[in-house]
Formats: structure tokens, C-alpha cells, sequence
């Protein structure tokens, strides 16, 4: 086995260091396998209650009327998430796409939005207005608000409470940390906060960003009252199968006008071909649970091995987790650079490449990210980003295998450690 590692360019020392560091987490990744089980056998029930029949793998083409395959699927995401219906659709391009098409189907002129956890994801800023862009909310008249969190991350309910006026009328949560270090919300968590809402208003619009979240728990933002919840299909609920896509998941009345808004109003979820992907997003949702098992074995070790070596880790390594993304604290340029590299050389696809900082569209400063996918930009598989900024944070995520996700993050080890970034006492 050492040899092998060794062909792959793991030197002994590293090599060591990793066998010490899994050995120490059996009991920890047999807590994961608990939350895996449960979750593959709420997706295998959330199939069989809606009959999924070999039918549905197939796709329709043009219009897309009667999209037998599509409309099942979308039952299949309502029961998983609970929730009265669900838009899982390969029109949807991305994450950011999907919450875009939430947010401004549910929002009308004179509206307000309200973040009560801080600052959101950083593509969400040209969306929202925060940074001028063409066709943003704040366009239409619809303004924005947040509620800053206390300065250890945690949620300021006076805050909240402060923000709320008669124009809030939709609260978009953030589940994962994104870009930042502050702690992802657990589901429990989301769910105080959405009972906090609705206990000073309680007609509003409670949505999730469930980006990374999906099957890290046992219960959903939509177990705890959420009345959306959205995410990308090139992250957990894609499996790694799914080429493209997104879902919004919630209140019929809701997921209604998100239909109205990414096709027509009068044609909603009537239209839409599903050209051949119907058969990928049902088997990548099958599989879901096992890829972010692997995911979360990966980034726990990741956490463990880097803590060891000296550096910060968010979570750290000891934490319980409520998404998959693993943040490091590296900082310096180099260190952020030559992780990312490691990430690179650890790939079935591009592993020759080398990954460099650039300017990305809809981020504020240059961004390295290591990517070698099956599915381009797919971050539900081994990948790792980083701004180009203080104080050097590396967030890694993903990996389809166990296996593959810790030998990612072996070599992001030996990678600092052949630049003499890292020393293994
Ligand atoms: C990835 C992500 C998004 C945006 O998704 P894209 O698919 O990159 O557009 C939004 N919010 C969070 C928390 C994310 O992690």
C-alpha cells in the first residue's frame, strides 16, 4: 500500500501522518454511517411512495408537456424535503440561479429582504443589490436588510428582532458558512431562528439556502418550518451524477411563482424538457447520501490532520458538522496556492493541470479553486477554492469516494509540505 502511495508521490512522513490520523477516527465515521443509513432509506421511501417506474428515467424533448419522469421527480423531492411541492429542473444553472429565481418570484416592489445571519453568500450580493448590478432586487424597489451576528458567530435575536418592520417579507437563511468562518447553522438552529421570526411576524416568508446542507442531518430546513428550501444539483443533492441543475422545495403557493418566474407566468412548471438528464438526477439522488458520507469523511479528516499540523480548522476537529464544506485557515498566498494544488494533483480528470488565482464573476477578489471533475465546476466532487485574501482561508469540500477524498487531502498535505509551508514532527 506504502508503495503505492509513494508512486502517487506521498512520502513517508506524510504518509505516516495520515495512517495515525484515520486510525484515530473509526468512532467517528461510524457516527456518519448512522446519518447515511437513515438518509438513504428516507430517499429510498420518498421513490417507492411515488412509484418511480422505469419511465420516468426517460426524457422528454421540446416543450416538455406530460414530463412523466420530471413531475415524479419532483413528488420525489417533496416527500423527501416534507414539503408540499418541489421545482427540480436542468434550466435552473446553478445554485445562485435557483435562489435568484426564489427570491424575485416572492418579493414585489416595495418589498423588503431580510439576511438574519449576516452577511449571504458572496454571488448573492449582485443579486440582492449590495454590490450595483444590472438587475438586481434593488432595481425593482425591493430593499434589503441584515442582522449582524455577535462577533463570536452566533445569532443575535435582539438584532433580528431590531430589523424586522411592515415591508419584511422574506428572510433568506443561510445554512452553510460560504466564504466566511463562522459557524454553519444546524437545522435546529435555522428552526429557533424561523420560530423567532414568525413569533414577531408570522407571514413571513421563512426560505433556506440549503447549498451543502442536504443530508448532513437527519431532518431538512423544511422539518423545522422552513417554507423554502433551495439548492444546486452540482452539490449534494446531485449525488455527483447530476450534469446541471437546481430544486426549490416548499409551499405549493411558492414553489408556484419560482415556476412562474424561471419559465412564464401561465406556463410555470407545464414546460420544461428534461433532454436526457432525468435518469442521472434520479440516480444521483439515489446515491446522495453516500457521496456526502464520503464528503463528510473527507473533511473530517481534513479538519483532524490539519489541526495537527498547527493550523486553525472551521469546523474544528472535534465539531459536529451541518455541511460538508471544511475550512482551513492557511495564512499566507502560497500556502492557499500550493493546498489548492495538491487538490489538483489529486484528481481522475485535469490532474496534470495547475490551478492559479483569478478574477471569478460575482466575487470580489481573485479565486483559486481545484477542480478536476467529472461534472465541470461540480463542487459536490473533490474540490477546493479560496479567495485571494486575508486571512487565507482554503475551503475544500466534496469527493464521490472515501477513499478518494482523503488521498485529496494526503496531497494537499505533501504539497505544502514539499514547498516547506507545513513541518511533520
Ligand atoms: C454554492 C453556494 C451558492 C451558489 O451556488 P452556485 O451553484 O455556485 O451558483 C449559494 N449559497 C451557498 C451557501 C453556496 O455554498
Amino acid at each position: 500500500m506504502q508503495e503505492l502511495y509513494k508512486e502517487l508521490g506521498i512520502c513517508e512522513e506524510v504518509y505516516k501522518l495520515s495512517k495515525d490520523v484515520l486510525d484515530s477516527l473509526e468512532l467517528r465515521f461510524k457516527e456518519i454511517d448512522k446519518i447515511t443509513e437513515y438518509n438513504q432509506l428516507k430517499v429510498l421511501k420518498a421513490m417507492q411512495e411515488n412509484k418511480v417506474s422505469e419511465a420516468c428515467l426517460y426524457s422528454s424533448t421540446g416543450y416538455g408537456y406530460n414530463d412523466i419522469g420530471r413531475d415524479t421527480l419532483e413528488k420525489v423531492y417533496a416527500s423527501y424535503f416534507h414539503t408540499e411541492d418541489a421545482l427540480v429542473r436542468p434550466q435552473i444553472a446553478c445554485g445562485t440561479h435557483a435562489l435568484a429565481i426564489a427570491l424575485s418570484a416572492n418579493l414585489r416592489p416595495g418589498d423588503e429582504l431580510f439576511s438574519p445571519v449576516g452577511k449571504p453568500y458572496d454571488t448573492l450580493e449582485e443579486v440582492i443589490g449590495i454590490r450595483e448590478s444590472k438587475g438586481s432586487l434593488k432595481e425593482f424597489n425591493i430593499t434589503y436588510r441584515q442582522a449582524e451576528l455577535n462577533e463570536d458567530g452566533s445569532i443575535n435575536f435582539d438584532n433580528i428582532k431590531k430589523c424586522i418592520n411592515e415591508k419584511t417579507k422574506l428572510a433568506t437563511i443561510q445554512r452553510s458558512k460560504g466564504y466566511l468562518t463562522r459557524p454553519t447553522l444546524s437545522v435546529k438552529q435555522i428552526g429557533d431562528i424561523i420560530c423567532f421570526i414568525k413569533s414577531i411576524k408570522k407571514d413571513i416568508i421563512c426560505m433556506v439556502d440549503n447549498c451543502y446542507g442536504e443530508f448532513v442531518e437527519t431532518i431538512e430546513p423544511s422539518d423545522v418550518n422552513a417554507d423554502l428550501v433551495v439548492g444546486s444539483l452540482i452539490k449534494n443533492p446531485g449525488g455527483g451524477l447530476a450534469p446541471i441543475g437546481g430544486y426549490i422545495a416548499g409551499r405549493k403557493d411558492l414553489v408556484e411563482n419560482c415556476a412562474y418566474r424561471l419559465t412564464t407566468p401561465g406556463l410555470g412548471k407545464e414546460v420544461g424538457a428534461t433532454l436526457n438528464v432525468n435518469s442521472l438526477f434520479y440516480q444521483g439522488f439515489f446515491m446522495a447520501p453516500s457521496v456526502v458520507n464520503a464528503a463528510l469523511k473527507g473533511a473530517i479528516f481534513a479538519a483532524n490532520i490539519y489541526e495537527k499540523l498547527g493550523f486553525s480548522v472551521f469546523p474544528d476537529s472535534k465539531e459536529e458538522r451541518h455541511d460538508i464544506i471544511q475550512a482551513v485557515t492557511l495564512n499566507s498566498k502560497e500556502a492557499v496556492i500550493a493546498f489548492c494544488k495538491g487538490i489538483q494533483a489529486a484528481a481522475p480528470i485535469d490532474s496534470f493541470v495547475s490551478p492559479e488565482p483569478w478574477a471569478m464573476p460575482g466575487y470580489d477578489s481573485d479565486v483559486i479553486m481545484a477542480a478536476g471533475a467529472f461534472v465541470s465546476g461540480s463542487s459536490i466532487e473533490l474540490s477546493a477554492d479560496g479567495p485571494i485574501k486575508p486571512p487565507y482561508n482554503v475551503y475544500f469540500q466534496g469527493g464521490l469516494t472515501v477513499n478518494h477524498a482523503i488521498f485529496g487531502i494526503i496531497k494537499s498535505v505533501q504539497s505544502l509540505y514539499d514547498e516547506n509551508l507545513v513541518k511533520i514532527s
